[in-house]
Order: C-alpha cells, then structure tokens, then sequence
C-alpha cells in the first residue's frame, strides 16, 4: 500500500469505481516507481532517482521520454505534467553549476520554474522484470526466454541485462530485419544490417542502447542475431568473424523508447490500484541525435579506383 506522508490528501470529489480519486503527492508516486526500478539494482557508475522535486508537490500528470534533454522538458511544460520520468539521468557525472547558461542547467530552471519534477530510471530499468529489453522483446514480437546476462542476486533468474528470444516462426535476415524497422520507432538511422539476408533466424538476442560490450554473451547464448544499438566496426567485425551471426543495429532512442510505453502501463496500473486520479503520457518525439540518413547510391561498388 502506498498510503500518504501524514498530511491531509487533497480528494477531488470525481467518482471513479465507485470511490474517491485522489490526487498522490510525488513522495507516493517515486515509492511506486522505487518498487517497481530500485535504486540499488543500478550500476554503481549509474545516477539513478529522482533529480529534481519536492516530496510534498501533487503529481496528477506523468510523461515518460528516454532523453531529459530541453525538448522534452518543453512538451512536459506545454502538457501540464508534474512529474517527467526518464530512462536516461540527466547528469551521470557530479557537477558544481546548474546555471541557465548551460544546457543541463536550463533543463533545471525550466523544470523547477514549472513545478515539474524528474525521475530517472536507466540500469535499474534496463534489469527489471519486466525492463527495457522486455518491452523491446514485445516491440519484435519476439517471446523471451531469459536474460542475456542473468543477475545472480535474482533466484527466479528473470532479471538481468538483455533478453534470449524465440521467434514464433522462423524469418529470414531479411525478414527480420523489415520486422524490425516496421515495429521500432521510427528513426533517421532505420536498422543496419550484418549477415547472410537469406540465413534463417529462429533465435535473437536482444538489448536496448548500446550492446557491443555483451558479444561474449552473445556468442555463449548461441542464438542466430543480435539486435542491439551503437554497434562499432570492431566488435561487430570481429563478432562476425567468429561466428555466422546476423546482426541488427537499430538508433540507441528506438531501442529505449519502447520501455516508456511499458512503464506508462504499469504506473497506470499501480495508479487504478491506489485510486489516484493520475493521467500518465509517453512522448512521442524523436530524441536520436541523428536526424538524416544519406544512402550511397550503390553500396556494393565500393571505394573508387
Ligand atoms: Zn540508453
């Protein structure tokens, strides 16, 4: 139960199921998000937890975006939103000035001058069950078997980084990567592609944001692709001398962005529950950095001679 911090609750007299909705204060909402994302479970070079707000402000609209840059903060301000929940922190490293002069400190002032709070939930979402490659897993139609790299304080074996998965039916490269770009977000970038395009798949193993630090989990998992983000010359060319693996790299936000439609439905959830009266939003605005994509004309000539 998710029951108030000793002050009087302010109940707006709207009838839902037949009992009172109440407006939550954020103390209550960040301890349903705690529950569901515990701080602890982050990386130790992580900044997890809430950045900016007073425990005691009401929270009655939530937005949920992968990137807390100045673009979201504005539509969190045009929306009306109390509380701003997003994937990435806004500051991993400490730092000695939040001055509008700079790009994090005006995401600051412009979010303390609307009475808008942040939360964030990076690593500690990315292990979750369900978590960020759970909801990239679902994105894909993909059915999860289990994680790509397990934590060893979960008995139950569900938690953990990436996700190994089934397809239903087996997809061609090709296929699969058509799935791929017709299911994500869509992005500047589309997905890039490594592999035979006619080899079958019938395993993926999948990790939202940059996975080319996971190839030997990969390689150990013994699925037939990887779909990940980030992935550099290096470890995507030597992973693939190693072994036939298909390789799918879609833009670092698409793989993400799924996760803040997951953690709208259970904050929704958690919210129907406690009969809060809370309107819980996912933005919708592309955060990649990339915003265009030239084609060469033919890729398969080559350097010139
Ligand atoms: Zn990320």
């Amino acid at each position: 139960m998710l029951h108030g911090a000793g002050r009087p609750r302010r109940y707006n007299g709207t009838e839902q199921a037949g009992s009172l909705a109440c407006v939550p204060r954020l103390s209550e909402v960040i301890a349903a998000l705690e529950n569901l994302w515990p701080a602890e479970r982050a990386e130790s070079w992580d900044a997890v937890g809430t950045v900016v707000g007073d425990p005691d402000q009401e929270v009655s609209r939530v937005l949920f975006a992968v990137d807390p840059v100045q673009e979201i903060v504005d539509e969190a301000v045009k929306l009306g939103a109390d509380l701003l929940v997003t994937h990435h922190p806004l500051y991993l490293r400490g730092t000695t000035t939040v001055a509008a002069s700079t790009f994090k400190g005006r995401v600051v002032h412009t979010l303390i001058k609307n009475d808008i709070a942040l939360h964030v939930a990076h690593t500690n979402a990315d292990t979750a069950d369900p978590g960020v490659s759970d909801a990239l897993a679902g994105a894909l139609d993909l059915r999860v078997v289990r994680p790509l790299v397990p934590d060893p304080d979960d008995p139950d074996g569900c938690r953990g980084l990436g996700r190994v998965c089934e397809l239903d039916h087996p997809l061609t490269v090709r296929e699969f990567a058509a799935r791929a770009a017709e299911r994500l977000p869509a992005t500047a970038q589309g997905i890039r592609v490594a592999g035979d395009p006619e080899a079958t798949l019938r395993t993926v193993a999948v990790s939202g944001g940059s996975g080319d630090g996971l190839f030997d989990e990969v390689r150990a998992a013994g699925v037939d692709a990887f779909l990940t983000a980030d992935l550099r010359h290096h470890p995507a060319s030597e992973a693939l001398a190693h072994s036939p693996l298909a390789l799918f790299d879609a833009a670092h936000w698409a793989t993400e962005w799924p996760w803040c439609e997951l953690a709208a439905a259970q904050l929704d959830e958690i919210s129907d529950r406690n009969g809060w009266d809370l309107r819980v939003h996912v933005s919708k605005t592309v955060t990649d950095p990339w915003t265009a994509h030239a084609a060469s004309p033919d890729s398969t000539a080559g350097a010139p001679n």
